[in-house]
């Protein structure tokens, strides 16, 4: 089979690699993004149905960067996120804790939408092996597919890019060394509003790290929707349960906080294997050889860290070309 070419293959549409291919293609440079799943922007993720939405992933972002303050600035404008001023509360007794809280509009998902306008984007293709070929690179796709690239971007979980970097050993090692905590999410549909004075609880006891009302976040569907994250460490111990199991436990103990019990119309659980990195790189990013990496994990464990990652490997592609 002839391989496609293109100039710059990025391998995930997640925040790191669609700010990493949003940059590239600025300065020029031809780019095709890929990435295995139907959707974009990865763990800022959004479940949608009949009149209801849950950012089942991400729950906001904040700018602590020069850099993203003024990227977050322009996508305001541009009406792809808003401030989330919800009552966002912590400790016993409940206090508020204030920060500068920022969503993706009408979900989370629709900030990478929005981003990743105007450049080609493959779904549904996951990258299966990667070759030296030449001066450049030849990818193996899960459809059958090939692609030749002069350069390649992995904006993916260490774990999901350990095993593409067998020819590179260094950049394998590095991503291999990086631990990513999962966690399982409960979404929870409700008739009427839970009976909790805040919109949103970091919680540190039991199974539950942290709540939140969907429905407060800005242009959401108005129904009563909640967000049940479950702890690192609950996660990992509940890991391979049953998610039907998993969305009753977490639900049972949100209504420990309702006084009083919660009676879903409806609940599902989602379990995020690779939520976010317990040891992150310092670096930034790795490049060796025309292959980057970048991801939140490449320098911490949020939204900012992944921009960064993914706008920071772009200039060093940039520069080495
Ligand atoms: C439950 C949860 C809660 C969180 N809460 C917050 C929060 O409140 N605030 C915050 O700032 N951050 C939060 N985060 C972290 C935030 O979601 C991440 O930092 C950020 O979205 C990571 O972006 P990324 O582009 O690095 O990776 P991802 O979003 O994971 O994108 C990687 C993409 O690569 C694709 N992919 C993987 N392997 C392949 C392959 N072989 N071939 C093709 N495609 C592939 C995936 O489908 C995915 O779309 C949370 C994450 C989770 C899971």
């Amino acid at each position: 089979m002839t391989a496609k070419r293109c100039d710059i293959a990025v391998i995930g549409a997640g925040m790191a690699g669609i700010s990493c291919a949003r940059q590239l293609a600025a300065a020029g440079r031809e780019v095709v993004v890929f990435d295995k799943s139907k959707g974009m922007g990865g763990r800022m993720a959004t479940r949608r149905g009949d009149g209801f939405s849950f950012d089942h992933g991400a729950q906001y972002f904040t700018a602590r960067t020069p850099e993203f303050v003024a990227a977050l600035a322009h996508w305001q404008q541009a009406g792809w996120c808003a401030p989330w001023s919800g009552r966002v509360v912590a400790g016993q007794p409940r206090e508020l804790v204030p920060e500068a809280r920022f969503v993706g509009t009408p979900g989370m998902s629709a900030l990478c939408r929005a981003l990743a306008g105007g450049l080609p984007v493959q779904h549904q293709l996951r990258l299966l092996a990667l070759q030296r070929n030449g001066s450049g690179w030849q990818l193996a796709f899960d459809d059958g597919s090939q692609w030749q690239a002069q350069q390649v971007v992995l904006a993916i979980p260490p774990a999901q890019a350990a095993p593409l970097l067998a020819a590179l050993p260094a950049l394998q090692t590095r991503a291999a060394a990086v631990e990513m905590q999962p966690c399982w999410a409960a979404m929870l549909l409700s008739d009427s509003p839970l009976p909790l004075a805040f919109d949103a609880a970091f919680i540190g006891e039991g199974p539950l790290s942290w709540v939140a009302r969907n429905n407060s976040k800005p242009a959401r569907p108005a129904m009563e929707s909640w967000v049940l994250h479950a702890s690192p460490a609950w996660s990992a111990q509940h890991v391979d349960d049953d998610p039907a199991q998993v969305a009753q436990v977490l639900c049972a103990a949100l209504a420990g906080h309702c006084a009083g019990s919660v009676s879903p119309r409806q609940l599902s659980a989602h379990r995020w294997l690779y939520a976010q990195a317990a040891n992150p790189l310092p670096d930034g990013f790795l490049l060796q050889d025309g292959v980057g990496v970048a991801g939140d994990w490449c320098l911490g464990q949020r939204v900012e860290d992944a921009y960064l990652s993914g706008t920071r490997l772009a200039d060093a592609l940039l520069a080495a070309h």
